[in-house]
């Protein structure tokens, strides 16, 4: 199959034939139909963030169709339509060893730890897939299962938010852009977006956020509090990974308030307000993706028409192409939400 892979030593993004991946006893081989372009695929190929095998296909924003289907597996035949779940548990680690594979201690991710879908064909266990029903493009399933999942877990789960709360969103890129459509089906009462982009803080605008902020003319906490009456929010997502971004979510909390860090970061974490971090009952919490009951939910959610992704496919390219649409999104050459890879297409 054709297939585009990552050398950690050169840094080198290679489109190549590899052997079509079997499925093992409990996996799915999956015909890609439609797979994300992310910004932690590049940070990944221009080494920001540390490779972790020496060689991988990238790729975690996955849909396809059903190839093949492992000796074991229960419910599953070729020709179903489904989104892929961009990680998968270990199976070996004590929590999973007991069942609690959602609590896996080694989680694995797709297109970092195992081969992902910038390929004609993935192999992934069965229960890493949820059924796509007939109807919803493959194109906004696909993104479904990191740029709409890793925020909607952050927001709901991990940052509890509840009807009613006001919700800071810094860096409405890929995942910002759905945080803003998130925050509001969730019943957020106030939603403001931090991007020094004015094309991204005019798409959070026309979204639904009801504040906009540049973070490189405005002081951004004192517009929140002015915009609050005084009280700051309730709860802020740092969606960029970068300390400076999270240290204006935690100045920017009200009594209470939680700030979540879903973009990755190598830098340190540092708060310069250290007195009113306890005083004001602050947290900071780390976030990383999602669970496949999420990607359930999104899919019912898109299903329904609640959620419309029509607005953030931003292209659609051939597998040929990778190399370019992952400079396009380095570069953010025209403010691309995702552009997708469609390897079948090719
Ligand atoms: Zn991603
Ligand atoms: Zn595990």
């Amino acid at each position: 199959m054709k297939a585009a892979r990552f050398t950690a030593g050169d840094k080198s993004l290679d489109l190549l034939d590899v052997p079509t991946p079997e499925p093992g006893p409990l996996e799915v081989r999956v015909r890609i139909q439609a797979c994300g372009i992310c910004l932690s695929d590049v940070h990944l190929i221009d080494g920001s963030i540390p490779a972790i095998v020496p060689q991988v296909i990238p790729g975690h924003e996955p849909s396809g169709i059903v190839d093949k289907v492992g000796e074991l597996v229960p419910g599953w035949k070729p020709g179903d339509r489904a989104v892929l779940a961009g990680g998968r548990s270990c199976g070996r680690c004590r929590n999973c060893t007991i069942g609690r594979d959602e609590d896996c201690l080694a989680f694995q991710i797709m297109g970092f730890h195992y081969d992902g879908s910038w390929a004609e064909y993935v192999t992934v266990p069965y229960f890493a897939m949820t059924p796509l029903p007939e109807g919803i493009p493959f194109e906004q399933a696909a993104i479904l299962a990191d740029a709409v999942a890793t925020p909607y877990a952050a927001l709901i789960d991990r940052g509890g938010l509840k009807p009613g709360e006001s919700v800071g969103l810094w860096g409405i890129g890929g995942l910002g852009t759905h945080a803003v459509q998130l925050a509001r089906l969730c019943g957020a009462s106030f939603i403001v977006a931090v991007d020094p982009l004015a094309s991204a803080r005019e798409r959070a605008l026309s979204l639904g956020a009801d504040l906009a902020l540049d973070p490189l003319s405005q002081d951004v906490p004192g517009e929140i509090r002015g915009a609050t009456g005084g009280l700051g929010l309730d709860l802020t997502l740092d969606l960029v990974g970068a300390n400076a971004v999270l240290q204006q979510c935690v100045s920017s909390l009200g009594h209470g308030g939680r700030a979540v860090m879903v973009g990755l970061s190598l830098e340190h974490v540092q708060l310069e307000r250290s007195l009113l971090f306890g005083v004001m009952k602050h947290s900071v919490l780390g976030h990383l993706g999602y669970q496949r009951r999420h990607l359930d939910d999104l899919v019912k959610l898109l299903a329904a028409g609640r959620l419309d992704l029509s607005a953030s496919i931003s292209d659609v390219i051939p597998l040929d192409d990778v190399v370019d649409g992952v400079r396009r999104l380095a570069e953010k050459e025209g403010d691309p939400v995702r552009i997708m890879v469609a390897p079948m297409n090719a």
